[in-house]
């Protein structure tokens, strides 16, 4: 190997362009030469470096170590070292040594040329580079980088993600394998922005992926030039801008709701000035859009309201929503208008409250049919109570008669005992007594209607009441036996006895009356709980699901089969409310075809 001589070198290297540190030494290291490089990094002059041993540049542990990396040259060697090295300032450097023996005729290494780099910069730089890479490597952005004849040079993870290509299936194809097929030219139109060195920035196009789906996306592009200033290729930002089409379109979603609003929809921020008015806002209160924006809310709020507004903002600061707030504005006219307005706050990206939204719904129709049923309410109450009255007055009236029929029916009966003709008689008292009973019901549904019907509670034995109204009533019918399944204890009471047999009556009347064929009616009465629970059940024809709740309602009779069967519909309302007038309860199961089972439960008295 032919190696320049170290002055010569020196020599080649001295003037200002020379951006080594050349520096020559003897084969012992002491030092010969000094350019100017070298007095700039190790801030010695060439005064005192010359004739200094080399170490002198070394850092402190690395001082006398020039023999280690000398005797190599010495011996006719080239050799490359890096070294931590001191300034005369103190400044740590790290320094890249080339040294070069250098003959002399004789074949005698007497000089050592080396030529030194500053890597301290460079350490930097390759940071800095790597921060570049990391940021590139992590950016949202696809970041591709290609040559002047449009081949991909580079590709970052977040440009896999968006066109599906792997950067070994990117790198070193044409930019053109992610261009829709009818977008070639465009990048002609590119190529030669880039070739003049001109930047495209924020360019809407479209991309495709490796599947062929269609990326509407934002290009940048920079021209890339190389150390001395030429054009080598261009590097691609390109900002994936679906999801911002998205969030676009939702926006007019949410825009063309608003505006086809029936409700007014008002925004405004937390002084209360209005920062958006829709259209109905604008038939609501007469106010354009244009001149209700900027102004004031309290601009639709009636004087004596205005308290409200502080409340209202009050609560969208605190995070809070009001609802269905019902209320009063006042539109440009000057007309009230009766709203439902529920106020919503808004909050901004980072979720701090910015303002609120409004939706104001007119209710004053509403109001209307509100007041106009409250008018019809009280008039159909009013009309009741005639009703009620008249109730009263005719059953009374028709009651007097009856009763004197009844009386004189009986007397007839038993003066024509032995004779023929006393069954029209005996038939003629029996309608006269169902008469009877069908006026003491309405007479009874009045009184409850008007809160009137009055309780004569006395203690008496349950136990015994049932036994004696079972006996009456099994003389009613020849086709059903009633059996009596009280343990003989007494049930104690306090109660109406007539009422509580009226119950009785009623209940066991109609296990009779519902039952086509024969079959028992089983009565059982026991205390339980503090109460005293009576069940009847017949073997009849039952009730469908859908009426059981309603046998109780005044006048209410299951259609169909059971309307064959005579009766007002009044028996079961008025046994339920005797019960529920003693605090009792009162219900019924059923199954039709089956049968059914009627129950109720009174208070106990305690029976020592
Ligand atoms: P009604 O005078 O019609 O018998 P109720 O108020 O006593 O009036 O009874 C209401 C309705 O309940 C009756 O019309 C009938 O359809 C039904 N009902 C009551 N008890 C029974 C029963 N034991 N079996 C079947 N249906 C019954």
């Amino acid at each position: 190997m032919k190696f320049e001589s170290a002055e010569d070198l020196a020599a080649k290297t001295e003037g200002p362009s020379s951006n080594d540190i050349t520096i020559a030494t003897n084969p012992n290291g002491k030092i010969t030469k000094w350019n100017k490089k070298a007095e700039k990094i190790f801030g010695y002059s060439a005064k005192e470096a010359l004739n200094q041993n080399i170490s002198m540049l070394f850092s402190g542990k690395n001082q006398g170590k020039e023999n280690e990396y000398l005797q190599e040259v010495r011996a006719g060697k080239a050799k490359q070292y890096e070294i931590a090295c001191k300034a005369k300032s103190g400044k740590k450097l790290s320094v890249a040594f080339s040294a070069f023996p250098e003959y002399e005729n004789s074949g005698e290494v007497t000089s050592i040329c080396q030529i030194a780099y500053d890597m301290t910069n460079k350490e930097d730089v390759e940071e800095k580079e790597s921060v570049l890479y990391s940021i590139i490597d992590s950016s949202d952005n696809a970041i591709i980088s290609k040559n002047v004849k449009g081949i991909i040079t580079s590709w970052n993870p977040a440009a896999t993600k968006l066109f599906g290509y792997t950067e070994d299936e990117a790198v070193g194809k044409s930019i053109t394998i992610i261009f829709p097929k009818d977008g070639f030219e465009e990048e002609d139109l590119i190529i030669e922005n880039i070739r003049k060195g001109q930047k495209i920035e924020n360019f809407e196009t479209i991309r495709c992926a490796k599947d062929g789906t269609e990326k509407p996306v934002l290009l940048t592009v920079y021209p890339i030039k190389n150390k001395s200033g030429k054009i080598t290729g261009g590097v691609k930002i390109i900002k994936d801008v679906s999801q911002k089409d998205r969030e676009d379109e939702k926006q007019a979603t949410l825009a063309a709701i608003v505006s086809s609003s029936d409700d007014a929809i008002i925004s405004k921020d937390l002084k209360g000035i209005i920062t958006s008015w829709n259209h109905s806002a604008e038939e609501m209160f007469g106010y354009t859009e244009k001149e209700a924006i900027g102004k004031h809310i309290s601009l639709i709020i009636p004087k004596e309201r205005l308290p409200e507004e502080d409340r209202i903002i009050g609560s969208i600061r605190r995070g809070e929503k009001i609802d269905h707030f019902e209320t009063e504005r006042i539109a440009k006219d000057g007309t009230r208008r009766q709203l439902s307005i529920t106020v919503s706050p808004i909050k901004n990206s980072r979720g701090k409250i910015i303002g609120a939204s409004k939706v104001a719904r007119d209710i004053s129709l509403r109001l209307e049919a509100e007041r106009q049923q409250a008018l019809y309410t009280e008039r159909l109450q009013e009309l009741n109570k005639y009703k009620d009255e008249f109730m009263v007055m005719a059953s009374h009236e028709l009651k007097t008669p009856l009763t004197v029929i009844m009386a004189n029916l009986q007397l007839l009966q038993e003066l024509l005992q032995k004779d023929k003709n006393v069954v029209f008689i005996e038939k003629a008292a029996k309608q006269v007594h169902k008469l009877a009973e069908l006026v003491t019901n309405l007479l009874d549904v009045s009184k409850i209607q008007a809160g009137k019907l009055a309780m004569n509670p006395t203690e008496f034995d349950l136990n015994e009441l049932l036994s004696e109204s079972l006996g009456n009533l099994q003389q009613t019918t020849k086709t059903q036996k009633i059996i009596y399944n009280g343990n003989g204890n007494k049930l104690m009471i306090r109660a109406d006895r007539e009422r509580i047999e009226q119950v009785i009556t009623n209940i066991i009347g109609n296990a009779i009356k519902y039952s086509r064929s024969p079959g028992d009616i089983i009565v059982k009465a026991a205390k339980k709980d503090g109460n005293i629970n009576v069940t009847v059940t017949d073997k009849g024809i039952g009730i469908p699901k859908k009426d059981i709740e309603n046998i109780f309602l005044r006048f209410y009779r299951v259609s169909g089969s059971a309307s064959s069967f005579s009766g007002s519909g009044v028996g079961l309302y008025i046994s339920a409310e005797i019960i529920k007038s003693h605090g009792g309860k009162i219900w019924a199961e059923s199954k039709v075809g089956k049968g059914s089972v009627f129950h109720f439960s009174l208070p106990a008295l305690s029976t020592k």
